[in-house]
Formats: C-alpha cells, sequence, structure tokens
C-alpha cells in the first residue's frame, strides 16, 4: 500500500508543523503550530513556493 503524504510548509518560518484549520472562502486553512501564523494555499504570497508541497512516500 503507497502511502501520499503532502507536507505542507509554513510560509513564514518554513516550519513542518502545519494543522489544518478550517476552510475559509472554499480553501483550507492551515495553522502553524511554531509561529502560529495562518495561511492559505495558493494565495501567491508563498514564502517558500518551491518547498510549500512536498510529495513524500
Ligand atoms: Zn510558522
Amino acid at each position: 500500500m503507497n502511502m501520499e503524504i503532502y507536507v505542507i510548509l509554513c510560509k513564514s518560518c518554513g516550519s513542518e508543523k502545519i494543522v489544518k484549520d478550517g476552510i475559509v472562502k472554499n480553501k483550507q486553512r492551515y495553522l502553524c503550530k511554531e509561529c502560529r501564523r495562518t495561511f492559505r494555499i495558493g494565495d501567491g504570497r508563498e514564502k517558500y513556493p518551491l518547498d510549500n508541497v512536498v510529495m513524500r512516500f
């Protein structure tokens, strides 16, 4: 059984300690447990655009 895990990095500090924080305007919002900031994917404000979503097996 293959596992696909999407690792999302915080846009502010680059941490992997991200949790889902509800849906805002039909988009998933995430909360960083390191810096306590919330962000959404694909809003054009990525500080770490290339590493924002990494697929691991
Ligand atoms: Zn952060």
